[in-house]
């Protein structure tokens, strides 16, 4: 409620601004915002348009588990403290404020698409209270009318960080850390699933995640963050 009587603030620096949901100039500048030309299955930015349905080195190389990556912009400092800012401090208006920056994101594809945020471990929901990817998919369920399952998919341990651990070390560390409820399966099914997070850096969270998903049935899997890591050697 306190977001309703206070003036809207930019959510990268607190400068007040004169409309919801707006950056200020100059966080608004240093953010880069992620569309085309980009790889069709990753969403790295190619730095020309090329041939339609193009695909990145990486992703040709070695195809990741989920069938579609998107973010609204490029990891960066603004970026990075907008998204701190919703996993500590919880205030469901920035999370209405990164949905509203990921919609152009949530693609046309085939069927009823269900969202599903990325788990937390319930102990980490117990300490902080919330799961911010859950604030984030619920903000874009409102948004698009597009059904939202929270308990779809749970982190069955907790994880360690995974900052400062390598690919591979980062893999293991959430291998069989994701599992689909019990009587889900069915609502799975043949689903086209957009897979909820804050932040992509690796891509070991989402990967594991999608391939649980798919495992348990369902059709495809896109995932859909607020900002992304676009690493300079993989373009
Ligand atoms: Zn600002
Ligand atoms: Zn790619």
């Amino acid at each position: 409620m306190l977001d309703f009587a206070l003036p809207p603030r930019c959510p990268g620096c607190g400068a007040i601004t004169g409309e919801p949901h707006r950056f200020c100039l100059a966080c608004w500048r240093s953010l880069t915002f992620l569309g085309e030309p980009c790889c069709v299955r990753c969403g790295l930015p190619f730095e020309y348009g090329g041939e339609d349905e193009a695909w990145c080195a990486g992703c040709l190389a070695e195809p990741p588990p989920f069938d579609r990556l998107r973010a609204a912009v490029a990891y960066s400092d603004v970026s990075r403290r907008v998204a701190l800012k919703l996993k500590y401090s919880g205030r469901p208006g920035l999370a209405e404020t990164l949905a509203h920056f990921m919609l152009r994101h949530v693609g046309a594809g085939e069927g009823d698409a269900l969202l599903v945020p990325v788990p937390l471990h319930r102990w980490r929901i117990w300490s902080r209270g919330y799961n911010q990817a859950a604030l984030i998919a619920s903000a874009l369920s409102r948004r698009t009318g597009l059904p939202v399952g929270l308990d779809l998919l749970r982190r069955t341990r907790a994880t360690p960080p995974l900052r400062g651990l390598g690919r591979r070390e980062r893999a293991l560390a959430v291998r069989g850390a994701f599992r689909v409820g019990p009587g889900s399966r069915g609502r799975l099914a043949g689903r086209r699933i957009i897979l909820v997070d804050d932040v992509y850096t690796s891509g070991a969270t989402a990967s594991a995640c999608a391939r649980t998903l798919k495992r348990a049935g369902a059709a495809s899997v896109e995932t859909l963050c607020w900002a992304r890591v676009v690493r300079v050697e993989d373009s």
